[in-house]
Order: structure tokens, then C-alpha cells, then sequence
């Protein structure tokens, strides 16, 4: 786990960064709130952060009130140690935002039990972020999920006048599977495509369950072009699985209709009007004979 220390007193934050390193954390550390701020902006920013009070520029109580104000990926454990003692003071600390309070000299045990404290609240915080964005059966994100992660796609992709594409890949004839194998086959299936689906996609990619049998993969950076020939490569590695589920005698063979849609910057793009599109190209494959890759209409 990635810990910063934001502490303007360089004995104090060496200290502070050796014990850490020794107690098997991974630390940034900064001297002033500002910088901290950066840091927590980036991406894999870390959870914790351990912050003095009294520094130059930005302190840290106004620090944890700016980080309590954004809206951040996963919540910011944020413990201040600092020489002020007083019982106004840490009052004043708690109603910053903060979630615990030590003061100097502080107690190096008491320190490491308090840090893990933190640690077991960020890491239900991250089960339970789990839990709630993922669909069980197959391990891709739920709709909500998914369509959270592309709008702030859309944002960056405004942003950085840069462009993402979508695909939107449906089993074909899947209800033949579930019907000639039962559900626990087609189960199996689903999870087989899904695996086949990732196993296609680059670390940045993300993959969505938007229905029974459709899914959905988002390609950051992608355009229209390469988000084809990504789907072409899919649907054949798709048609060349055999899936064979345990109480079933025979493999199964599927293949999947896939719809591309990419990111328009003119247009007033929307999760909504991207998906539609991918949508409509995907009923265009499935028109045209199933088994196919089409491009929806990127004008
Ligand atoms: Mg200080």
C-alpha cells in the first residue's frame, strides 16, 4: 500500500519515511500541501496520507478539507501528526476531515497500529468497491460501473482532445446454449468469452456486462481503425475457442457479433450516444449474417 507524508521538517520526515519503508509500505513524501494535492490527483495516487499540520503554503488541516471536498477514485485515509496538542485543536483536526490524530513526539508502535487501522478500512472500502462493481458470475464490470468508468473516459478524452473506442460484442445465438446444454453450460460460456474478451485487451482497456450475452470493452486511445481490427481479432479468436464445460460431452463453438463505435470530440458525446451507435453497428452484424465485425457510423 502507498502511503504519502506531506511534513515541511526534514528530520521529522525522514524519520517518518524510514519507519514506513520498515514496516513495508510504499512512500512518496512531499513538504507542503500543494505538491500533496498533485500527487493525489495521479493516477494510482496513494490511500493514506500522513500530514503535519503547520507548513509553509497550504497546511494540512486545509489540505484534508480540499481532499474531503474532491471527489477521488477510492477514499483518502488521512491521519495528521502534528506538535499541536491541545483538545481545540484536535477537535479542529477531526472536523477538517480528518480520520485520526496524533501528536508529537509520537509513539512509533502506536503510530504502526494506527497506520493499519487506515489500512483495514481502505482495503474494505476496496472489497466492498468491488463487490458492488462487478458482475459475480463473470468478473467484468456491472453496468453502472462501466458506464461510470467511460464518462470519465469522455471527460479525459475532451480534455486531451484524444479520442476512445467501444466495442460491443453479443454471443450469437447464445439462448441455443442454454437451451440444447442448460444455464450451468451457458454459464461456463460466458465466462469463457469474457476471459477470451480480456485476454484481448490491453491493461487499460475495461470490460462491462451490459445484458445476458453483451459486453462491452472500452479502448482509451483507440481509434476507430485500430478498435476494428481489435474486434476482428476478437471475433476470430472467438470462433476458434472450444469450450468445454465439465458435465458437458461435447465442446461448445461460439461466435459473437461485434458493433464499433468511437468517441466523437465535435459532437455532444454521451456514454448514451456512443453506446447507441456501437449498439446499432452490432444489430447491423447481426442483420448482415452474425459472426461479423461492423463499424457504426462515426460521422
Ligand atoms: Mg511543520
Amino acid at each position: 500500500m502507498k502511503v504519502l507524508i506531506v511534513e515541511d521538517d526534514q528530520v521529522t520526515r525522514r524519520l517518518l519515511e524510514a519507519l514506513l519503508k520498515k514496516w513495508g509500505y510504499e512512500v512518496l513524501s512531499t513538504c507542503e500541501g500543494t505538491e500533496a494535492l498533485e500527487e493525489l490527483e495521479k493516477p494510482e495516487a496513494p490511500n493514506l496520507v500522513i500530514s503535519d499540520w503547520m507548513m509553509p503554503g497550504m497546511d494540512g488541516l486545509e489540505l484534508c478539507r480540499k481532499i474531503r471536498k474532491t471527489e477521488s477514485s477510492g477514499y483518502i485515509y488521512f491521519i495528521i501528526v502534528t506538535a499541536r496538542g491541545e483538545k481545540q485543536c484536535v477537535v479542529e483536526g477531526f472536523e477538517a476531515g480528518a480520520d485520526d490524530y496524533l501528536i508529537k513526539p509520537f509513539d512509533r508502535e502506536e503510530l504502526k497500529c494506527r497506520i493499519q487501522i487506515g489500512k483495514r478500512i481502505i482495503d474494505l472500502e476496496h472489497r466492498l468497491t468491488r463487490l458492488a462493481s462487478t458482475d459475480a458470475l463473470t468478473g467484468a464490470l456491472n453496468r453502472r460501473a462501466f458506464t461510470e468508468k467511460v464518462e470519465i473516459e469522455i471527460h479525459r478524452a475532451t480534455r486531451e482532445n484524444a479520442t476512445f473506442s467501444f466495442l460491443l460484442a453479443d454471443i450469437d445465438y447464445f439462448k441455443k446454449v442454454n437451451d440444447t446444454f442448460g444455464h450451468q453450460a451457458g454459464d461456463f460460456v460466458l465466462q469463457k468469452f469474457t476471459e477470451r474478451l480480456s485476454s484481448c485487451s490491453r491493461p487499460y482497456d475495461f470490460i462491462g456486462r451490459y445484458g445476458g450475452e453483451e459486453f462491452v470493452m472500452c479502448l482509451p486511445g483507440t481509434d476507430v481503425l485500430q478498435a476494428r481490427s481489435i474486434a476482428e481479432r476478437l471475433r476470430r479468436e472467438v470462433e476458434d475457442m472450444s469450450i468445454q464445460p465439465a458435465d458437458v460431452s461435447q465442446s461448445i463453438q461460439i461466435t459473437a457479433s461485434i458493433g464499433v463505435a468511437s468517441f466523437r470530440l465535435a459532437s455532444k458525446e454521451t456514454v448514451d450516444s456512443i453506446t447507441m451507435r456501437a449498439d446499432e453497428a452490432m444489430y447491423k452484424a447481426k442483420r448482415e449474417g452474425r459472426n461479423r465485425v461492423c463499424v457504426g457510423n462515426n460521422r
